[in-house]
């Protein structure tokens, strides 16, 4: 089978045509600026192709996907008729969506229906999803939500403390994100490690510029850093991760902003990227800190040791943990960060083997043979997890 995964954002769009029997992509690529001007880069065989186009909307952009896909120079199908089923990335399934789906109108509903819980999300989702369905009719579809793999969370794990009715009433609770990879590498990892996935512990450390931990237990999401929205949890690219809820308030006061100003710079101005003045991203970042930039330094450590502070929470959480796993752009990539993270869990008769540590972007086991839990480096494919389940449902 062959399978045209999407993951549509408000202005961007990221494809790839999976070959469900090799499970490799055999083309990829991206429109950027839909809305603005708009750019298509399609990628084959490692050849770039950047096509200057209009794209006014989503639906314009799924059009110049499948010319792209069938054009006769550097497209990979003869015609629209080869591809078999539509793989969506959908952010928010809410309490509603607890695996991958066919999606019919019903499901159109109950995304809809999610979306003041991910309003920058969930309506992108859906236009990508709507675009589809006008310009490829009767070719099968479905969703796979990020929220989905955590929904086994307990209600000790996913309930806030604050009056009851805010969950009876919004439905405010946590939910967490990144399930397709969380699910993706800890499976990936009970395989790699030898492990039996249903009577295991493990705790996915999935580091990028969205950064989250979660713990699995026997194969299910028992717990997870992020929240009611992607904000919550760790220090992040620009995000704030774990804040007192107070500074709100005393920032609004202080500096006269309004809520939605406010939010904004938790979102995207705080993280590594507002503590250190430097940037978003950890090569530059790092690039400052060999530099002897010393709010690169601090804005570093202080990332270590939120990861730190939730393993620790998590290994009590399980009662234990047989192996930790790194995934996602800092995770796969950067041997500096995992080996300080590690550097803490000593208590947990964890050691580095540094040159097994010395990896970038495979799959690797980078503790000592006698470190009394697994750490792992498992490259995540979010793309292929949604290729997965589309053909479990269609195939
Ligand atoms: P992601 O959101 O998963 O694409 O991850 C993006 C983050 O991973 C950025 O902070 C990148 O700097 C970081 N990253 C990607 N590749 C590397 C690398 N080779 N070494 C260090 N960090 C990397």
């Amino acid at each position: 089978m062959k399978v045209l995964v999407i993951n549509c954002g408000s202005s961007s769009l990221k494809y790839q045509l999976i070959d469900s029997v090799t499970e490799q992509a055999v083309a990829t690529g991206i429109c950027e600026r839909i809305g603005i001007d708009g750019r298509l880069v399609h990628k084959v065989n490692g050849e770039k192709i950047t096509l200057d186009i209009a794209l006014p909307e989503h639906e314009t952009a799924i059009g110049a996907v499948l010319d792209a896909l069938t054009n006769k120079e550097y497209g990979v199908i003869a015609s629209l008729n080869e591809i078999d089923a539509v793989g969506h990335r959908v952010v928010h399934g809410g309490e509603h969506f607890t695996k991958s789906v066919v999606i019919d109108d019903e499901v159109i509903r109950g995304i809809e229906a999610c979306s003041d819980l991910a309003p920058l999300h969930n309506p992108a989702n859906l236009i990508g999803i709507n675009a589809c369905r006008k310009l490829m009719p009767g070719v099968p579809m479905v969703a796979v939500f990020d929220t989905a793999f955590h929904q086994t969370m307990p209600h000790k794990a996913y309930t806030y403390a604050i009056p009851k009715e805010y969950y009876e009433n919004y439905k405010i609770r946590r939910y967490g994100f990144h399930g397709t990879s969380h699910s993706f590498v800890s499976k990936r990892a009970a395989e790699v490690a030898g492990l039996d996935y249903n009577n295991s512990k493990i705790i996915v450390c999935h580091l990028g510029n969205g950064a989250s931990v979660t713990a699995v237990m026997n194969g299910k999401s028992v717990d997870t850093s992020m929240g009611l929205t992607p904000l919550e949890g760790l220090a992040m690219g620009t995000r704030s991760g774990d804040i007192d809820p107070a500074i709100v308030e005393f920032i609004a006061k202080k500096e006269n902003k309004t809520i939605d100003e406010i939010m904004n710079i938790l979102n995207k101005k705080s993280g590594v990227y507002g503590m250190s003045g430097v940037s978003s991203d950890f090569r530059d970042l790092e690039n400052a800190v060999n530099e002897g930039n010393q709010f690169a330094i601090d804005a570093t450590e202080v990332f270590v040791y939120k990861v730190v502070k939730y393993i620790g929470a998590y290994t009590a959480a399980m009662n234990g943990v047989d192996a930790i796993v790194f995934t996602a752009g800092l995770g796969e990539n950067d041997k500096i960060i995992r080996n300080s993270i590690c550097q803490y869990l000593g208590y947990l008769g964890i050691t580095i083997d540094q040159d097994k540590n010395n990896v970038r972007g495979v799959e690797a086991i980078v503790s000592t043979d006698d470190s009394k839990v697994k750490v792992m480096a498992i490259p995540t494919n979010e793309e292929l997890a949604i290729a997965r389940d589309t053909v479990a449902l269609v195939g």
